[in-house]
């Protein structure tokens, strides 16, 4: 499994898997289980959930699917920004770990950002760790600028800032993969395959062709390729997630590079970042 660090040094991989939607759909419970599973017997042990996924369903099936295999994942939740008070994070956070039913997140994040004062929330998060009930926090959804401001706000310790950013939002690389790459802090791509719509996207068909493989995997390569990012797709099942987990043999050359920019072209000015 290719790994990357955390600002730390903790390794993570950079493949994980996400898990929006997942809880949902009783008739789908079993094979989302099962995909997780399968994705943590192949390294995908980053496993991404979120207190808004399914209004805790998600966080609850991802609990289930880690029962006795804790030690092995890198679980990652997030708050509302709501939540991101002094007061009602550490509650909010309660509320996660019994869903997922552990007792530490190892990253927790702010969703997206709200009314809280990004100060408030690091000053939140910072007390959680040293309370012992998260590892690492971090942040999604944060452009430059609020990037920015968090590190003044004494945000140092942020372990990740979790983007959309794939083949069709390639706006991060104009400045914000660069502002994160200089400060060393992952970023983590989430919807890396466009939520399922690269799969019939027609600037992938030829590289994926060449290469034998499905145009779902030339777009996970694609955002793993860039150092310094993880990607978390979601697969809900378990051929899926197989195939997600065969995309790390994939190498694209600098031909397919070049045909993939010339159908996604590169962003030339900044653009704000985009959310789904
Ligand atoms: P995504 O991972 O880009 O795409 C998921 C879709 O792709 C699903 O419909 C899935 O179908 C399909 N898919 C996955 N692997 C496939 C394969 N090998 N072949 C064909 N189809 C495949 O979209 P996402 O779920 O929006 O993003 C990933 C994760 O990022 C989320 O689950 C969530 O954890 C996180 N996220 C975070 C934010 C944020 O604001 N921080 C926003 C969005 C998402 P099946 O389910 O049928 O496998």
């Amino acid at each position: 499994m290719n790994t990357l660090k955390l600002p730390d040094g903790t390794p993570v991989p950079a493949l994980g898997q996400g898990t929006w939607n997942m809880g949902d759909d009783p008739s789908k419970r079993r094979s989302e289980i099962e995909a997780l599973q399968r994705g943590m017997d192949l390294g995908l042990t980053l496993i991404d959930t979120a207190e808004m996924y399914g209004d805790g369903a998600s966080e609850e099936l991802v609990g289930e699917a880690i029962q006795g295999r804790r030690g092995e994942v890198f679980v990652v939740s997030k708050a509302y920004p709501q939540n991101a008070g002094k007061k009602s994070l550490p509650q909010a956070c309660e509320r996660s770990l019994k869903r997922l039913g552990t007792d530490c997140l190892d990253l927790y994040l702010l969703h997206w950002r709200g009314n809280v004062p990004l100060a408030e929330t690091v000053e939140a998060m910072e007390a959680l760790k040293g309370a012992g009930k998260i590892r690492h926090w971090g942040v999604s959804n944060l452009d430059v600028d609020d990037m920015e401001e968090l590190l003044d706000a004494g945000g140092q310790g942020c372990a990740t800032n979790q983007v959309l950013y794939n083949l069709t939002r390639r706006g991060p690389e104009f400045d914000l993969l660069p502002f994160l790459a200089q400060h060393r802090i992952p970023a983590m791509a989430y919807s890396p395959v466009e939520q399922g719509r690269l799969q019939r996207h027609a600037g992938l068909a030829e590289v994926a062709r060449r290469h034998g493989v499905n145009q779902i995997q030339v777009a996970l390569t694609w955002v793993l390729r860039r150092e310094g990012v993880i990607a978390i797709p979601k697969a809900g099942s378990r051929a899926h997630v197989e195939e997600n987990a065969a995309a790390l043999e994939l190498v694209l050359t600098e031909r397919d590079l070049a045909e993939l920019d010339q159908a996604f072209p590169p962003p030339k000015q900044k653009r704000s970042l985009e959310m789904i």
